[in-house]
């Protein structure tokens, strides 16, 4: 008998579970897919406060996300980067006085805080390289955190199953039966699993799984919005990013992504269905003619490396415009007829840990939960900040290896000294043996598990290597 089963292996569904196990209650996860395979791997990124919530008035939202924007810096350092934003100042949009009053609050509302605080630059003086026209004269920057979103979600995984929870991947429900104190949930591989209350974090997939999969009806809507995002061959050399107003009053990034490439997002766009969301043209032409309206070296579809699209699962408000509704998160709780089911609604990657808190304090109604808070002070596996010595393998691979795994490298280096030199060869510095570790310790089963959500090697990856990671894999599965 589990205490709860979470069903959703996105950014909340995991963090429910390391919360969960955390404290002692006998956790189990299930996920239709690979860990992270939806909205949690297509975001722009960012661990932020939103600075842009602020003009809808969203203090809460940005005020808690402020405070986990350190907190998130301190458990998962090997996985995110403190990046400096900056924001052209263009008057007509938003007179200066505003964007103070909004700089200013953003500095402040988080409390006391590890990022520098914003300040008034002129753009053509403050980066190695200014890639914004020359009518654009000055601006502002502050600091947000970037994350690899992918492996935020993983490593919570890997923390909750490393802490005792089990997770079932790639496992659908067939059907559920609810008891007086306790719900049966039937597995496609035959296994039956009981537990006294549910958690439905399955993101856009919320409200199909309630109707659908339990049979209840929500009172509350989700607005489903695709965000689309462009990679491109890199726009400028220098850490900066952009953040850039448009004329309808919407905000878009330009991220350096992956040494070699610029990240530009996002888009807002309204879809009815939330499977396999694809770029559409009028998406692709918004973003690189908004772009186009700030860069000096103008970009067409020719640069396009690679795109992606997610879809945000937002809490209905009837608002006219996507971008008005509000990132917030909010539960529904179902016990009228047995044992308890309760749904998340909402939330963004920065905003996970706080909300399974909240979770956690849903559940206590229902079964003995510790009330002692502790996520925030454990870090995720992978940031320990001991040193790992290289004896074996080549700098160029290991340098990699860190960038990606942190502190889990010594697990890797041992699959490493499996093979000869590490076994066979890829694509570049990618070899047999790290395949192996992705199998044997994270999970992984495809090589989209592989290229897309455990590394991002995926991008520009020839077809000839594709070919020859699927033989590897099915060597090690
Ligand atoms: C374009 C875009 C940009 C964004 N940028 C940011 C950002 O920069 N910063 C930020 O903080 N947030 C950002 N967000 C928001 C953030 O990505 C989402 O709020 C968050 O990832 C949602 O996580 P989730 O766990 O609720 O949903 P998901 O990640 O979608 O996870 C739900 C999981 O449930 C599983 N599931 C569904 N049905 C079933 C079933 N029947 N059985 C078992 N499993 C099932 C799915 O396979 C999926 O893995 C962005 C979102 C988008 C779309």
């Amino acid at each position: 008998m589990y205490d709860v089963i979470i069903i959703g292996g996105g950014i909340n569904g995991v963090g429910i579970a390391r919360d969960a196990v955390g404290r002692g209650l006998n956790t189990c996860l299930i996920e239709k897919g690979d860990i992270a395979s939806e909205t949690s791997s297509w975001s722009t990124k960012l661990i932020h406060g939103g600075i842009r919530y602020l003009e809808n008035y969203d203090f809460r939202l940005v005020r808690e996300s402020l405070i986990e924007r350190d907190v998130i810096k301190r458990i998962a350092p090997h996985i995110t980067k403190p990046v400096n934003f900056v924001l052209p100042h263009v008057p007509s949009l938003r007179p200066s006085w505003i964007i103070k009053i909004g700089l200013f609050l953003y500095d402040r509302l988080g409390g006391k805080s590890t990022f520098e605080k914003s300040k008034f630059i002129s753009l053509k003086d403050y980066f190695k390289e200014n890639p914004i026209k020359e009518n654009f004269k000055s601006g502002y920057v502050y600091s947000d955190l970037i994350v690899d979103d992918s492996r935020l979600v993983l490593l919570n995984a890997e923390d909750a199953i490393n802490r005792g929870a089990k997770f079932y991947t790639n496992t659908n429900i067939t059907k559920t039966v609810r008891g007086e104190d306790n719900w049966s949930i039937f597995l496609d591989n035959g296994e039956v699993l009981k537990s006294k209350a549910v958690v439905n974090a399955t993101g856009p997939f919320t409200i199909s799984v309630l109707n659908n999969i339990f049979g209840i009806k929500s009172k509350k809507k989700l607005r489903l919005v695709q965000g689309s995002h462009l990679v491109v061959k890199k726009i400028y050399d220098g850490d900066q990013a952009y953040i850039l107003q448009l004329n309808d009053r919407r905000i878009i990034f330009m991220i350096p992504f992956q040494k070699k490439y610029t990240l530009i997002g996002t888009t807002d766009h309204e879809v009815e269905n939330f499977e396999n969301p694809k770029i559409t043209y009028e998406e692709k032409t918004y973003l690189i003619n908004s772009v186009n309206s700030f860069i000096k070296k103008e970009i067409t579809d020719n640069d396009i490396i690679w795109t992606y699209s997610g879809v945000r699962p937002l809490i209905e408000n009837n608002s006219k415009t996507s971008s008005k509704v509000s990132r917030d998160y909010t539960f529904e709780i179902d016990d009228r007829d047995g044992a308890p089911i309760i749904t998340v609604f909402g939330g963004k990657l920065t905003t996970y840990r706080k909300l399974s808190e909240q979770v956690l304090k849903k559940l206590s109604k229902y079964i003995l939960v510790s009330n002692k808070t502790w996520t925030s002070n454990e870090v995720l596996p992978g940031a320990s900040d001991t040193i790992v010595n290289n004896e074996d393998m080549p700098k160029k691979i290991f340098e990699r290896l860190i960038e990606t795994y942190g502190a889990k490298v010594s697990k890797l280096k041992e699959y490493y000294n499996e093979f000869n030199a590490g076994g066979d060869l890829i694509f570049e510095d990618f070899y047999e043996f790290e395949v192996k570790y992705l199998i044997k310790e994270e999970m992984a089963r495809t090589s989209e598990d592989i290229l897309f959500r455990r590394t991002k090697l995926g991008i520009n990856f020839p077809k000839e290597a594709k070919d020859k990671l699927e033989i590897i894999l099915k060597r090690h599965l």
